[in-house]
């Protein structure tokens, strides 16, 4: 695994102003569709459909999110249409997992704000038209899944570079730990995709079963299209320890 040896390797890792564009940019357009929700939001029944709804948003992120790993890290590459930064983000994390304990916030998590600009846009257009529940759940779906690539990067740091609160979090299983995603790093390299809070890992991976949800998606993607998953084919590429092993 190479390690930083340059200072200009960290330049890189600098958010600039075309990142907090995006990143800003994009959560503005969802706090705005969550203001319109509110403005529309008037009886108990409905502040109580808006909390749940916020609850469901934070449960179906993690589901989301593991999916969404899944499919980046195993399929295509850096030149696949529409996705192929963000795949070669997630494959290329992989070999050199440092780098994301380097990057700035709008640096880090920029990849994944920008896809989710022009949903943001559909949400806060329709807002005013769509349930509150509704445009909330988006919206909170929307912006759990772009900040779960801070919560991943937390969870490569070593407990003593995080915040009480961050560390609290983890240990609470609010957020994804150290422990629970270092898992995803280490052989047999084919599970703990989910990246927000970790909870349906071990119900997606099927206990390391050949039954989980993930090794029966394999198995119909190869039916379907003849592609293996990375994770069969080049498991050595999954190798490298996360950062945050180092003091735990
Ligand atoms: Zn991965
Ligand atoms: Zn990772």
């Amino acid at each position: 695994m190479r390690m930083p040896t340059e200072p200009s390797d960290l330049v890189h890792f600098e958010s600039t102003l075309e990142h907090r564009a995006w990143v800003y940019g994009t959560m503005g357009l969802l706090m705005g569709s969550v203001g319109i929700a509110g403005t529309h939001t008037d009886s108990p029944g409905e502040v109580l459909a808006l909390l749940a709804s916020c609850v469901a948003s934070y449960y179906a992120a993690d589901f989301v999110s593991g999916v969404v790993h899944w499919g980046l890290d195993n399929y295509g590459d850096g030149d696949t249409p529409f996705f192929g930064s963000q795949i070669a983000a997630f494959q290329g994390h992989h070999s050199e997992p440092w780098t994301i304990t380097q990057r700035a916030f709008a640096n880090n998590v920029h990849k994944v704000f920008k896809p989710a600009t022009a949903p943001a846009l559909v949400l806060l257009a329709a807002a005013p038209f769509t349930p509150s529940w509704l445009t909330t759940f988006g919206a909170s779906l929307l912006l759990l899944l772009c900040l779960s690539q801070q919560t991943h990067a937390w969870a490569h740091k070593k407990p003593s570079q995080l915040p009480a609160a961050v560390l609290a979090l983890q240990d609470a299983g609010v957020i994804v730990s150290c422990k629970v995603h270092g898992a995803h790093h280490r052989p047999p390299f084919e599970g703990n995709y989910c990246i927000v809070s970790g909870v349906w890992n071990p119900i997606l991976d099927g206990n390391g079963s050949d039954q989980g949800f993930f090794r029966r998606l394999e198995r119909i993607v190869q039916a379907a299209t003849g592609v293996k998953p990375r994770c069969w084919t080049d498991p050595e590429g999954f190798a490298g320890a996360p950062e945050g092993d180092q003091d735990t």
